[in-house]
């Protein structure tokens, strides 16, 4: 039995669930057909296309993939790739050795265990080496139909101050939002979030004074910075632990996510 939902402030669960009632159908009127922006047409172009969007943009993926996507069609292109040539074709989406290990890995796999396509279900995405849940969940909602909800940076940190959830860790995240939001919503929900965490409710510049949550959201009066969200470790400055330098720790922080998906 999954642990209750645990919120940030003291509102009831009822009330909370009325709440994001609203939030949806906000966000819904916004961003009515809300689309993957990541370019593809197959679900290996979108799997590859979401491991090079990893601390970049999804602009600068959709300039990349074109021509890589024109030089391997299918999983064994890249499995049996020639790294160094993966490599610079990947290189302006940034951490390209690392990313080339990772589709060269889920490609091989591919091959070995799924006779080169993509499988359709969260536990087999889960079986390929740097597919965690949050891409997972991309490629079961935008390729397959399979409703899924999406927790990558933006989610995670709307859904916080939005006060749907008390938790950090984005699987639990995960799973309190599945809770809040109508199955057939899930999918739409997250990248409705996610435009709505790129274009108002920025991670620096929230503008909560023109924002359209603006009465649904606890952390209005806080400009964005509520209380429940100050104490989380992610807070730390850029200068956290000693002896780190800022690249090697975003080197840590890609292949954790690449882990998690
Ligand atoms: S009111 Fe502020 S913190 Fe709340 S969703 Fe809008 S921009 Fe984000």
């Amino acid at each position: 039995m999954p642990a209750a939902i645990r919120l940030p402030t003291r509102e009831s669960l009822a009330a909370a669930r009325a709440r994001g009632r609203k939030i949806i159908t906000v966000l819904r009127r916004r961003y009515p057909d809300p689309r993957v922006p990541l370019r593809h047409e197959n679900p290996l172009q979108l799997l590859v296309a979401t491991i090079l969007s990893a601390q970049c943009t999804d602009a600068m993926v959709n300039r990349v993939t074109p021509a890589l996507f024109q030089r391997y069609r299918a999983a064994a292109d890249f499995a049996n790739a020639d790294p160094r040539e993966l490599e610079e074709l990947i290189r302006p989406t940034g951490f390209f050795r690392q990313k080339t290990k990772a589709i060269m890995a889920a490609s091989h796999t591919l091959v070995e265990r799924f006779g080169g396509e993509v499988p359709s279900t969260m536990e087999e995405l889960l079986m390929l080496e740097g597919v965690g849940r949050k891409t997972a969940n991309v490629i079961l909602g935008g390729y397959y139909g399979v409703p899924g909800v999406v927790v990558d940076t933006h989610v995670r940190r709307l859904s916080q101050r939005l006060g749907l959830t008390g938790q950090d860790d984005p699987e639990k995240i995960e799973q309190d939002l599945m809770r809040f939001i109508p199955r057939e919503e899930w999918s739409a929900f997250s990248l409705r979030l996610i435009f709505f965490g790129r274009e108002i409710c920025t991670a620096r510049n929230p503008r909560c004074p023109v924002c359209p949550l603006n009465r649904l959201c606890p952390s209005a009066k806080y400009r964005g910075a509520p209380p429940w969200m100050a104490r989380r470790p992610q807070a730390r400055g850029p200068r956290g632990r000693a002896g780190q330098t800022r690249r090697r720790r975003a080197v840590r922080r890609v292949a954790r996510r690449a882990k998690r998906g």
